[in-house]
């Protein structure tokens, strides 16, 4: 079955059509600036296999976006598959599960009904993938799809990991609380690990980091605690998101520079992280490393604090999962930058931790010595696989 995976942003489309017989990447595409007019650049890009295509084309909405993504993908020369109906399935990214979900779900209305619930807990991203679904409902009503939920893997965290320790009435109330994300790239990377080792016993911690990055503490496949929060802003320092910080910082700075609540969350979120530490340098880990080896200040004292914070967390999760067997990175910088993995597991031997240079210099999947007590892994991530995999197993439970 061809399954098609959907990641619908405010103004953008992300999708990969994948044929689940043999997993196979069929097509992935790419729509931007959904909704703008009077832009120059090609808005549009579409691989199969060698093929690719780039396009400029005003879209006035996700409708008209999806029409397109169906007309690329059939196209007798660029395409990758003859017409609509062999696409069997959509399976839905969906940022914000709140606590209704803890695993993916088959897509009726009360399904979406929960996801604009949700929307006050991710008011970026639920509205963008309600609209993405419903514009895809429109144009393939007899498709089944499937939400997944970006959430929904931490929803086994206890409550001594998730509740903040603030006034119990906004717990009750406003649903404050820790969710965490990233959920499906932890799930994936730590049942492949299991897979890997040929156990499920394990206690693992797992280094998302990308631009975007969380870790969490998986005890035999269950998360237990993970770093980001009510949002993704909360844990590690990221591309462009502070992370942890004291909550005082705000009003602080707020009442010194007028700022308000939104304005102030938008610079945590926008021009914090790497790009705000590093002065304007950037918000990418390549220009930071780089940056820092040639002895740059502003890239050392940035690459100093990104990794310090890493090792924090890993000490805190061992201790919480009183133990450690694996820690595992993965996605852009974890699956690709040796000097990141060697700076964040810095001083780490106390834990039974032993980097093996040369392996860690090669990408190898294990980075540990043989000896190492706790096992070192850069295992790629593939959330849309994740997804397709869900999507494609509920969707064959309903025949
Ligand atoms: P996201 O999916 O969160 O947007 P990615 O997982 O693609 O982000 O990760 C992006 C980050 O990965 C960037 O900071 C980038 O510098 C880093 N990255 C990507 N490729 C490499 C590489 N070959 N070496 C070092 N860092 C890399």
């Amino acid at each position: 079955m061809n399954i098609l995976v959907i990641n619908a942003g405010s103004s953008s489309l992300k999708y990969q059509l994948i044929d689940m017989d043999n997993e196979a990447l069929l097509a992935k595409g790419l729509v931007e600036r959904i909704g703008f007019t009077g832009f120059d650049s090609d808005n549009f890009s579409q691989k199969v296999g060698d093929k690719k295509v780039s396009l400029h084309k005003e879209l006035k909405n996700h409708k008209e976006a999806f029409e397109l993504v169906i007309k690329e993908l059939t196209d007798p020369e660029m395409g990758a598959i003859k017409d609509m109906s062999s696409i069997g399935a959509v399976g839905h990214r969906v940022l914000h599960g709140g606590a209704d979900f803890t695993q993916s779900v088959l897509i009726a209305d009360d399904v979406l009904k929960a996801i604009e619930d949700n929307i006050p807990l991710g008011p970026l991203h639920n509205p963008a993938n309600l609209t993405g679904i419903l514009a895809c409902r429109e144009i393939m009503p007899d498709v089944p799809m499937v939400a997944v939920f970006d959430t929904a893997f931490h929803q086994t965290m206890p409550r001594r990991a998730y509740l903040y320790g603030i006034d119990y009435k906004y717990y009750e109330t406003l649903k404050i609380r820790r969710y965490g994300f990233h959920g499906t790239s932890h799930r994936f990377v730590s049942a492949e690990v299991a897979k890997m080792l040929g156990r499920n016993d394990l206690k693992m911690v797992i280094c998302h980091l990308g631009n975007g990055s969380s870790m969490s503490a998986v005890v035999n496949g269950k998360c237990i605690d993970t770093s980001m929060g009510l949002t993704p802003l909360e844990g590690l320092l990221m591309g462009t998101r502070s992370g942890d910080l004291d909550p005082a910082v705000i009003g602080f700075v707020a009442e010194r520079e007028g700022k308000s609540a939104s304005e102030m969350i938008t610079m945590l979120n926008k021009s914090s992280g790497f790009i705000g530490l590093s002065g304007g340098l950037s918000n990418d880990w390549r220009d930071i490393i780089a940056a820092a080896k040639a002895g740059d200040e502003r890239g050392k004292r940035t690459a100093e604090v990104w990794s310090y914070r890493i090792r924090k967390y890993i000490g805190a999760y061992a201790a919480a999962m009183n133990g450690l067997d694996v820690v595992v990175f993965t996605a852009g910088i974890g699956e690709n930058s040796s000097d990141a993995r060697r700076l964040a597991l810095e001083d780490t031997q106390w834990l039974g931790i032993e980097l093996d240079e040369k392996r860690n210099a090669a990408n190898e999947t294990v980075i540990s010595t043989d000896n190492s007590k706790v096992k070192v892994l850069v295992v790629p991530t593939n959330e849309e696989l994740a997804i397709a995999r869900d999507t494609l197993e509920i969707v064959s439970a309903l025949k």
